[in-house]
């Protein structure tokens, strides 16, 4: 598979296709998800709430995108929240410095480097202007990556749009942590949209202006970053551990990564697992996923700990969740920004919380999960594509097709298909052009199941159920449809 012919899938299906294609010059990095694809951002959605914010008994809220200038002064991001971008000369096609580096030499090339260190790196990278192939570019500037706005009738209000879905949650905390009856650790998620002005977006779902996030942040006391209620759970548990200045992914238990101090904390190494377990259950296989330690100058300016969490594509490693320690940076900041004490104080002990982030990409997830599922084979001379997705991904767990239309044959069909539809079944039903087809459809868009009527239904009550991925069929009764296919 390729990221070519996933992306070719998708807009043929109509999984996702770009915002207001039909008006030249849209801003690119926007994407609209159609109907298959929107089932499956559920799907990955509605697995992340379940695995994760539910077993782990986090807050979950639903907060504004439009945040006032104070929240992000506050928070660093007027400040920090920067891309370094270059001209090319000749062309005046813009380009983000770090990327122009990396894609030429390879290296990763770290945030904190100055304009300086950034235009000597490009000179001795010998990279090269992409449109016009010129090799002479302009100073490094920094450019600030949040989309701002104006509210109010004189557009008194400087605003932005959240560039992350966690300040709300920063914001929140202490309303959040009153109500929860509980003593820290909690955490508060949220999922949604957040927005960056990306200079070069690009890779579909990949590098997007609006990117829907799925976050984390668990609040907790640092002297009690080992106390983990679960940890009995997890110590034995393996993550495949990319560490600072190592070559190799390695195997590490929780508790190894613990006690070698790999880690800061047991409270660190248990979340690692539960992402990495998640990812288990959105169909990856473990020798496709990996933690990759970051470097000070490649961390955020908000992190003390770092761990991208990336799984192998077709275009290399691709960061799926940034997994930061954040400290009490936000906090604090906020605290001081708003001159309201966000401190908790518990068992005798006033502290700032500190900060564990999981902070996952909605739609980097769901182009992973399509491209990791999707399959090439030769069946009778004739090339079978089909998504091999988790049936708790699948956008419907079965397809209905009535071999033909007439007599009574699509009548009996559209029954079938109500009664498994208020058995809160996702069925798709779908009586146009041959059933080869349709099968060809339905096993591109990943359907796990299709039922075909026929004339014998009407005689014995029996139906033909076609598995997706062994494509072998049964003939079974009606009443075993559900027995059969699962929950
Ligand atoms: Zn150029």
């Amino acid at each position: 598979m390729s990221y070519e012919e996933v992306t070719n899938l998708a807009l043929r299906r109509g999984f996702y296709f770009p915002t207001s294609e039909i008006y030249p010059n849209s801003p690119g990095g926007f994407w609209e998800f159609g109907p298959i694809g929107e089932r499956i951002r559920q799907n990955v959605l509605a697995m992340w709430r379940k695995e994760l914010v539910r077993k782990e008994e986090f807050f979950e809220i639903s907060g504004s995108l439009i945040l006032s200038e104070n929240v992000f002064m506050a928070s660093g991001h007027l400040e920090s929240f920067n891309d370094p971008i270059v001209q090319c000369k000749k062309c005046h096609s813009l380009f983000r410095a770090d990327k122009l580096i990396e894609e030429k030499t390879g290296e990763n090339v770290p945030e904190s480097l100055s304009e300086k260190e950034l235009n000597e790196k490009i000179r001795l990278s010998g990279a090269i202007c992409s449109k016009c192939k010129s090799n002479e570019f302009g100073e490094c500037r920094k450019f600030n990556m949040m989309i701002g706005t104006n509210i109010g009738a004189t557009g008194e209000n400087k605003c932005y749009l959240r560039p992350e879905t966690c300040q709300n949650i920063f914001l929140d905390f202490q309303r959040v942590y009153k109500i929860s009856r509980k003593n820290l650790p909690i955490g508060i998620a949220q999922a949604g949209p957040a927005f960056r002005n990306e200079i070069a977006p690009r890779n579909t779902l990949l590098r997007e202006r609006e990117l829907g996030q799925m976050e984390v942040e668990i609040f907790f006391n640092p002297n009690k970053i080992n106390e983990v209620e679960n940890w009995e759970e997890v110590k034995d548990y393996e993550l495949n551990l990319l560490q600072v200045g190592k070559k190799e992914i390695e195997k590490v238990s929780c508790e190894k990564a613990v006690n070698e101090k790999i880690v800061s904390g047991r409270l660190v190494a248990y979340y690692l697992a539960r992402v990495q377990q998640l990812y288990e259950k959105y169909g990856f296989k473990n020798e496709n996923m990996r933690f990759r330690g970051l470097e000070k100058e490649e961390r955020a300016f908000y992190a003390k700990e770092t761990w991208d969490f990336e799984v192998k594509t077709s275009l290399g490693w691709v960061e799926l969740i940034a997994n930061n320690y954040r400290g009490d940076h936000d906090l604090k900041g906020h605290s001081k920004g708003s001159k309201t004490d966000l401190s908790v104080n518990e068992d005798g002990e006033k502290y700032l919380p500190h900060v564990f982030e999981i902070s996952a990409g909605i739609d980097r997830t769901v182009y992973a999960v399509i491209e990791n599922s999707y399959r090439k084979e030769m069946k009778n001379n004739e090339e079978r594509v089909y998504l091999s997705l988790p049936k708790k991904i699948a956008p419907y767990s079965v397809a209905i097709f009535p071999l033909v239309k007439k007599d009574g044959i699509a009548e009996k069909a559209r029954e079938i298909w109500k009664e498994l539809n208020n058995k809160n079944l996702e069925v798709l039903y779908d009586e146009k052009g041959s059933i080869g087809r349709r099968y060809a459809r339905v096993d591109e868009i990943g359907v796990s199941f299709a039922i075909t009527i026929d004339y014998q239904t009407l005689e014995d009550d029996t139906v033909t159920l076609r598995e997706r991925d062994s494509t072998i069929q049964h003939r079974i009764k009606t009443y075993d449809i559900i027995s059969k296919i699962g929950e």
